[in-house]
């Protein structure tokens, strides 16, 4: 690993200089009044000078006083959108003179350019280290998933400051990221400097810095880049204590709090589409009116959905108390099981984006401090 430090000016270099080794770049941007990740041609296109507030059920984005480029927290959608999109046809099979013609498009070979994801959180790395467990490292192995994610380049960002939902501390998944990137930036803004600290993780990642204007940098701005993320971490109000989790939750399965978060729920499902680790799917098929073509489609589901756990004869889980507790026991719990850690890595999302403010850190507490 080495430590250079390049000015917030240079930004704009190191964007260009990741484009011409043909990866599509995607980040932040602000657009519909969040912080929404797109295609961005220059440093211009990140949400300079904007900071976001968020807390049970609420999410806005305000001015800065200054011009920070990253000083806003985890939006309304991950880097899931890009590797394992919301909507993905998996087979089209056309009707022919000889029968049917059909293309599995697992089996594509990669033709576009690559991704660069610009500005990734360490939660999100944590969170796209899962998804690469599920996906790739099981007895299943994901095509689609395989082929976006092959080759992918990664400049991270360590968090200077907490969003008002996050815990990521608790699930030892931030707010400085240690592994999963090519660059890893610390951004330093005072009176006297705006510039970037710039870890490599990777010889890509190298190559790339030695490419801009940078330096090495110096013991006082490691030292300057650690008092930032050591801040992030003490401004992060929410805990989860995450010790004998899984037990607690499984002997508490008739636990009162479920029922009493079932009245709240409406079951719409926004905390596992926003969350960057839900990987469940339904699949559909789709024929064109004239009958000549038809496409298997794959679309993310939910568990708190009725028909998820459909099978002959009715729901598994008819009631909301069941389908709350499917979700908060299997993210804490039987997640563990199946891929040996959590399925949370403390973005937060669920919380900002559930309309009714449940807050899944309070759930958790709520059952560990009045055990049945
Ligand atoms: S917990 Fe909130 S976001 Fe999730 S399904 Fe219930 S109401 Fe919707
Ligand atoms: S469960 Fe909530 S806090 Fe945890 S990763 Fe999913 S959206 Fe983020």
């Amino acid at each position: 690993m080495k430590i250079f430090v390049f000015e917030c000016a240079e930004l704009d270099n190191l964007i260009a200089a990741i484009k011409r080794r043909r990866f599509k770049v995607i980040g932040p941007t602000v657009s519909d009044s969040a912080i929404i990740y797109a295609e961005i041609a220059g440093a211009s296109d990140l949400p300079i000078g904007w900071t976001d507030e968020q807390a049970n059920g609420s999410y806005r984005l305000k001015r800065r006083d200054d011009n920070a480029v990253f000083a806003w927290n985890a939006g309304p959608q991950s880097w899931k959108k890009f590797l394992f999109p919301p909507v993905q046809k998996i087979f089209i099979t056309n009707k022919s003179t000889k029968g049917f013609d059909s293309q599995n498009l697992g089996e594509q070979t990669p033709g576009e350019s690559r991704y660069a994801f610009f500005g990734v959180r360490s939660c999100e790395l944590n969170a796209i280290a899962i998804q690469d467990k599920i996906f790739l490292e099981g007895p299943y192995i994901d095509p689609l998933y395989r082929q976006k994610r092959a080759g992918i380049f990664i400049v991270a960002v360590n968090c200077s400051q907490a969003g008002g939902t996050c815990f990521c501390d608790s699930m030892q998944t931030g707010p400085k990221a240690v592994s999963g990137f090519d660059i890893a930036l610390t951004e330093i803004l005072d009176d006297k400097r705006h510039c970037f600290v710039a870890e490599t993780g990777t010889a890509a990642g190298e190559e790339i810095l030695a490419s801009i204007k940078c330096t090495k940098a110096a013991d006082e701005d490691i030292t300057e880049a650690k008092r930032i993320t050591d801040r992030t971490r003490v401004q992060i109000h929410r805990k989860v204590d995450t010790a004998d989790l899984k037990n607690v939750l499984y002997q508490n399965s008739e636990h009162p709090r479920w029922e009493h978060t079932a009245e709240l729920c409406l079951t719409c499902a926004n905390c596992t589409m926003v969350c960057p680790t839900c990987f469940c799917t339904t699949v559909e098929d789709v024929t064109d009116i004239g009958g000549k073509q038809a496409e298997r489609i794959r679309k993310w589901d939910s568990c708190f959905m009725l028909d998820f756990s459909y099978i002959h004869g009715g729901s598994v889980r008819a009631s909301v108390k069941s389908r709350y507790r499917q979700w908060v026991t299997h993210k804490f719990a039987s997640w563990l099981d199946q891929f040996g850690t959590f399925g949370c890595v403390g973005c937060g999302r669920c919380i900002t984006w559930c309309p009714v403010g449940i807050d899944i850190t309070e759930e958790v507490k709520a059952i560990r401090e009045k055990q049945t």
